[in-house]
């Protein structure tokens, strides 16, 4: 049972982990992030709503969050488990997860908790560069495509997040200290939680969560 949840601050590597995961598990994954930012690039309701909110840093609202999970884990792709990145993010939507979990019979059953100490963390995301169409995420200098500005997973240029500026991550930053970190003690507390180094490279955080989730 494949049930789970991909936690950590902004900049842990989540995103990079999850492509992996989602390839070798067949589940899908589900980042609030990436719907947001879709929303955003069809200037849809949603996005419109969501656009102001996500530059400069903050959280989009609890109930606009928790109704576009709550639709997305209805599908029945989710039957066979999911990939949660990036939600829940502050305490009210732990709270609705568990009810959605119950109502579709697939409760949680396990959170990652990538760790990475703050001071790395702003390196990483002032040097970060995504694709737009397939949501890959490099790194100008640690993990630099094999051809600069180009994604190789699908071909596409890559841009810079209008949220990745020193600004707004300050603010996600403080955000997640204030609202989202508090999980930690909410999963430890449901006996979900395992805590993972996020500061050793990717393969090798990558080889500790294959062990775990082969097993799961
Ligand atoms: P990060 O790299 O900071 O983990 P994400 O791609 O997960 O970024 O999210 C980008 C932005 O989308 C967040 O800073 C926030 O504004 C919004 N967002 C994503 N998930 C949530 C959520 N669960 N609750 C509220 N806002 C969210
Ligand atoms: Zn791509």
């Amino acid at each position: 049972m494949k049930n789970i949840i991909l936690m950590g601050p902004p900049g842990a590597g989540k995103g990079t982990q999850a492509t992996d995961l989602v390839d070798r598990y067949k589940i899908p994954h589900i980042s609030t992030g990436d719907m947001f930012r879709e929303a955003i690039a069809n200037k849809t309701e949603l996005g419109l709503k969501a656009q102001a909110i996500i530059e400069r840093g903050d959280l989009v609202p609890d109930d606009v969050t928790v109704a576009l999970v709550k639709d997305r884990l209805s599908q029945p792709d989710c039957a066979n488990g999911y990939l949660l990145d990036g939600f829940p993010r502050t305490i009210p939507q732990a709270e609705a997860l568990e009810e959605i979990g119950k109502q579709i019979g697939r409760p949680v059953n396990l959170v990652i908790n990538i760790e990475v100490p703050q001071d790395i963390l702003l390196d990483r995301i002032a040097g970060r560069r995504v694709c737009p169409q397939c949501g890959a995420s490099y790194h100008v200098r640690n993990m630099p495509p094999h051809k600069e500005g180009v994604c190789d997973r699908c071909g596409h240029e890559l841009i810079q997040r209008k949220d990745d500026n020193a600004e707004s991550f300050k603010i996600r930053l403080e955000n997640y200290d204030k609202s989202t970190a508090p999980l930690i003690g909410f999963y430890k507390e449901l006996g979900l939680l395992k805590s993972y180094d996020g500061t050793g490279g990717k393969a090798r955080l990558q080889k500790e969560l294959f062990e775990t989730l082969d097993n799961l």
